[in-house]
């Protein structure tokens, strides 16, 4: 199978060469030229298997220029071994008769980023092996939190790899900049960044196409390149739980093999959703996508309008991980949209980039509003929906999936469609403790968030992931910070760039005693 571009149809690469480079020349997305079909009876077959066994045979229809071999070491290392509990990889909740949430949190860094970072760095190798000459790889991260943490778990100690990850100094809670300054592995680093997300990221960017570093790094053999959610091998390992879901659901007897569910997914970047869009068009029988948004509700209104205007003030919300005003993946879902349209994508990302707004023609927004409904829930809505998720079904949810309930809810009662969903399921409620504990015990605590972490287990009873409470015990081993104008310097410093080219490198930070 190859690979397009979303704004240059004659761009082709094989997917090895997609995951390796990240993004395509002109500014594209990588997409496959087309989907592998899954019929009833291939997901009959898939029905007895284990998510490793699953997830093994539907990325062998992607990745074609991979061995079955070297799929199978990828998807053990990612999803085996420990790094999830058990056989169960993404399980089923059931809230009531129509409502299954789709758990994505077991995994190291108790956030849904898990499930495809896990796998990308060795994906990652791999293609580097096929296309880059066997370089060693420099991820750089910009997180607002989640993701550079999933990251640094996804990559500590995987050969033949390096990750640096910036985060806002004093734009992170305090859970999250302990994953990240705790972190553990021979071929990490982290560095705050005095300044904001945006900051953190612009400066990322400008690294990765900063001709002068990147010939530095050429004779040192390494090459950056980047785990966000544009690369395809983050967005192909999500397909797989879409998939996995509905196999379970039929095993488990809620569903028979052909009913059709809707999927609605706490949405951001438009990474999660996506993979359910591209679930449904593989086959399986997914009728209605719907995208719940927070009070960033730029996405309910595309979906409502057609048109797609980012000119507004971002809003921090207690969904920081969907507090995002341009949605990345909405690119791949245009080009499918507009039937593979190369010139009209390119047009729009055009509009986007410059007047900050564009709209669909008539005939992708028809689509559009057939396949998906998009709501929102503002921070009371959030607040309420926890609480009474927690009174009615006694089930913890985060600040994001409670977003997703809440307009699961506003579907059912506008459209009086019954139809059995999945609730993506994206964090565990620890991860998130100060705003769950207000949620449901009404009241503001300036106590420590890890007190507050206590509290709600008190208060709920619910299991505090051994991850989050060994935290507090865990050795600091990165505490710096520089300024956005300094991050090209922390790059080469981290890297020791000037060094001579035989010296190991070694990694800044303190070791833990
Ligand atoms: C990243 C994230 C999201 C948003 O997912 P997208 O793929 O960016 O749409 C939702 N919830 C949580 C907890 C996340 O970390």
């Amino acid at each position: 199978m190859e690979y397009t571009s979303t704004r240059d149809n004659g761009m082709k690469v094989s997917s090895a060469r997609a995951i390796a480079q990240g993004i395509s020349k002109e500014g594209g997305l990588f997409v496959p030229e087309s989907l592998p079909r899954l019929t009833a009876a291939d997901i009959d077959s898939l029905v007895p298997q284990s998510y490793i066994q699953r997830a093994t045979a539907i990325l062998s229809g992607f990745l074609t220029d991979f061995t079955a071999e070297e799929l199978e070491q990828c998807v053990t290392a990612a999803y085996g071994s420990g790094n999830f509990p058990g056989d169960a990889v993404a399980p089923l909740a059931k809230l009531n008769d129509n409502t299954y949430m789709l758990e994505l949190w077991h995994g190291p860094t108790c956030a849904f980023k898990d499930m495809a970072l896990q796998l990308l760095p060795h994906l990652l190798t791999v293609s580097a092996k096929k296309e880059a000459g066997d370089k060693e790889i420099v991820i750089l991260v910009a997180t607002s939190g989640d993701t550079g943490k999933a990251a640094l778990a996804g990559f500590q100690d995987v050969p033949g790899t390096r990750i640096l990850v910036f985060y806002p100094q004093d734009g992170v809670s305090k859970v999250q900049k302990l994953q990240m300054a705790t972190q553990e592995g021979a071929n990490v680093a982290v560095q705050g960044v005095y300044g904001n997300f945006d900051d953190a990221q612009t400066g990322v960017k400008q690294l990765f196409t900063d001709p002068t570093l990147a010939a530095r790094l050429d004779e040192k053999g390494l090459m950056f390149s980047s785990a966000n959610s544009i690369n395809w091998g983050r967005l192909v390992p999500q397909i797989v739980y879409y998939v996995s879901a509905y196999c379970d659901m039929i095993a488990s007897g809620e569903i028979a093999n052909g009913e059709a569910i809707n999927v609605c997914v706490p949405t951001g970047n438009f990474g999660n959703i996506l993979a359910a869009y591209y679930a449904a068009e593989m086959g399986v029988p997914i009728n209605r996508l719907i995208c719940a948004s927070n009070v960033n509700k730029v996405l309910t209104d595309f979906i409502h309008t057609g048109t797609y205007d980012r000119r507004r003030e971002l809003i921090l919300t207690t969904s920081p991980s969907m507090d995002i005003l341009i949605s990345s993946n909405l690119e791949r879902l245009l080009y499918a949209l507009s039937g593979r349209d190369d010139k009209s994508v390119g047009e729009m990302m055009a509009r986007l980039s410059g007047d900050g707004i564009y709209t669909v023609d008539d005939k992708v927004k028809q689509i559009l509003q057939t396949r998906f409904w998009g709501g929102f829930c503002d921070e009371k809505s959030v607040m309420d929906t926890i609480k009474d998720v927690h009174e009615t079904y006694s089930y913890l949810c985060d600040t994001h999936t409670a977003v997703a309930i809440g307009v699961h809810r506003q579907y059912m009662e506008q459209t009086e469609d019954a139809t059995k969903t999945l609730i993506a399921s994206t964090a565990n409620p620890y991860k998130f403790a100060p705003s769950i504990w207000t949620a449901i015990s009404g009241q503001l605590s300036d106590a420590d968030e890890f007190d507050q972490i206590d509290m709600l287990h008190a208060a709920t009873g619910m299991e505090i992931p051994p991850q989050i409470l060994e935290l507090k015990q865990k050795p600091v081993r990165f505490t710096e910070s520089c300024a956005k104008e300094d991050m090209g310097k922390a790059v080469e410093g981290m890297l020791n760039l000037w060094l001579p080219a035989q010296k190991p490198l070694p990694v800044q930070g303190k070791r833990p005693e």
